[in-house]
């Protein structure tokens, strides 16, 4: 079965000569419990993938499918609750609550929604991300690393069917960033998480079960369990095709 599925997705923004075609035609179909990573250049439309996928953000044509639930079918409010209870998303910029501390911005999705945590699945996910004596501090009091390993596990404490990280380790140095992967790689294996991780790191793709590459808003290339040469091999001819 499926986790998210994409048929023949367009997605065009402004109007007249300012338009611009950043999907033109992505299908995808991304099976439960799997790893999966998108790459591509600069503006080739990778955020606007994950945005449209997660429901952030509408499509112009085509079909997106959480499970069986199509999301073009649905009214703002069953929208909301979908990204809240069956979607996850981390950001490149953590996106925290200043104002809360960690475990209040953990929290938030789920009491929003008027939900309380099962203590036990909370206490696995905060052991998991190892923030257990960080809890009480704020995003302010907190590295870059600390602040997105919050945004990890508030992205799993709802146990989402889904989990995209739009270039979750971008504003990380290389330490931080690897503990946020091999966090985010532990809850696909350990908790059967589905994710979908955009990143320029071959390295960092390489630990994924499957890479798509996309390139001017199309999907033009896809690996299973690759290595990291086999990685950069491809994002070099793709720059070659295009220029
Ligand atoms: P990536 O994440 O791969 O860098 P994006 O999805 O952010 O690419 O952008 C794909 C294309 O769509 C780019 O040409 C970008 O300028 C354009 N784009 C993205 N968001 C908007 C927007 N809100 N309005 C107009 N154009 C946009
Ligand atoms: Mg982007």
């Amino acid at each position: 079965m499926h986790a998210v599925h994409a048929k023949d997705v367009w997605k065009v923004y402004g109007t007249g000569e300012a338009q611009v075609a950043a999907l033109r035609g992505v299908s995808l179909t991304l099976e439960r419990g799997g790893f999966t990573v998108i790459m591509g250049p600069s503006g080739s439309g990778k955020s606007t993938l994950m945005h449209c996928l997660a429901g952030l953000d509408e499509v112009t044509r085509g079909e997106i499918l959480i499970g069986t639930t199509a999301l073009s079918g649905l009214r703002d409010r069953a929208m909301t609750r979908l990204r809240r209870e069956r979607i996850g998303f981390i950001f490149q910029q953590f996106n925290l609550l200043p104002t809360l501390n960690a475990e209040e911005n953990i929290r938030l999705p789920l009491a929003i929604a008027g939900r309380k945590p099962d203590p036990e699945w909370m206490a696995r996910v905060i052991g998991a991300v190892g923030l257990g004596e960080r809890l009480s501090h704020r995003p302010a009091q907190l590295s870059g690393g600390q602040q997105q390993r919050v945004a990890c596990a508030r992205a799993l404490l709802a146990r989402p069917e889904v989990i995209f990280a739009d270039e979750p380790t971008g504003n990380l140095d290389s330490r931080a960033g690897a503990e946020v992967l091999g966090f985010l790689k532990a809850s696909v294996r350990d908790f059967g998480q589905t994710i979908v991780m955009v990143t320029h790191d071959p390295v960092a793709a390489s630990h994924a079960d499957r890479v798509v590459f996309l390139a001017d808003g199309e999907i033009v290339h896809e690996l299973h369990e690759p290595s990291a040469d086999a990685v950069l091999d491809t994002m070099k001819n793709l720059d070659t095709v295009r220029s």
